[in-house]
């Protein structure tokens, strides 16, 4: 019985995202017919126009790009890695964009080695989501504070940014599709890591105060 009410609930999700997905491309593709039968019509489409059509080209891109990586095989190649050395990259891809918005990272990593067993491609997307959350929250600039530490059992790594925050009644919605309160936001980036984070038996916490900031807390079993 369990095991039906599980599945009919996957089943569930499964529609939802796939409705979700219809909703939010064919919104753009509307504005897209709308522009193109005027200028069928008319012969009157103008810069301004064109720049809407290819913004709306580039959301279309952007849904169906985060949606392949939740298609990819799940089970592939987990190998053992260590935490420090992913975040270290994922920092170095996301330094100058940092840079540019006048935020610093700062880390505080274990001396000791933090080896999980991952997906390396898909670990890095959740880091890339979060800290790019922790960016786009703070747009005066400042300082990310990013850790990794080995405790019994556990690998934690915690991210925290002093952002605008998350307002309390949005907190239980994370995790839903095109949840987002960003103008070209997909609201995709945290459902998709909560898989990610699944997949790799962990846990992800988020807790907010509007005003103060956000510290996104991820688990995942340490390999001894
Ligand atoms: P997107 O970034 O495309 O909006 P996400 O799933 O990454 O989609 O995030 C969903 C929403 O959660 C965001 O639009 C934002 O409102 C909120 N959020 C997530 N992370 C943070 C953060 N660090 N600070 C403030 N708000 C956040
Ligand atoms: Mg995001």
């Amino acid at each position: 019985m369990d095991e039906l009410l599980r599945r009919a609930e996957k089943l569930n999700t499964v529609g939802q995202l796939a409705a979700g997905v219809a909703h939010e491309i064919r919104n753009p593709l509307t504005t897209l017919r709308g522009f193109l039968q005027l200028q069928q019509q008319t012969n009157k489409l103008n810069q301004r126009h064109i720049d809407i059509m290819l913004s709306e080209l580039d959301r279309i891109n952007l849904i169906v790009s985060e949606f392949l990586i939740l298609a990819k095989p799940q089970a592939t190649k987990f190998r053992i890695q260590d935490v420090r050395f992913i975040l270290g990259d994922v920092i170095s891809l996301l330094d100058s964009q940092a840079h540019l918005c006048n935020i610093v990272f700062t880390t505080s990593f274990d001396s000791e080695p933090c080896e999980v067993a991952c997906e390396e491609n898909h670990l890095k997307q959740v880091f890339i989501n979060v800290l790019k959350n922790a960016i786009e929250a703070m747009p005066k600039g400042g300082e990310i504070e990013i850790d990794a530490r080995k405790q019994p059992g556990w690998i934690v790594i915690t991210i925290r940014d002093h952002g605008v925050g998350i307002p309390e009644d949005m907190i239980p919605k994370l995790g839903d599709p095109f949840v987002t309160s960003k103008e070209s936001g997909t609201g995709l980036g945290i459902m998709i890591s909560q898989r990610i984070i699944q997949s790799h038996q962990g846990t992800m916490e988020i807790r907010s105060t509007v005003g103060k900031g956000t510290t996104v807390t991820i688990n995942l079993p340490a390999v001894e």
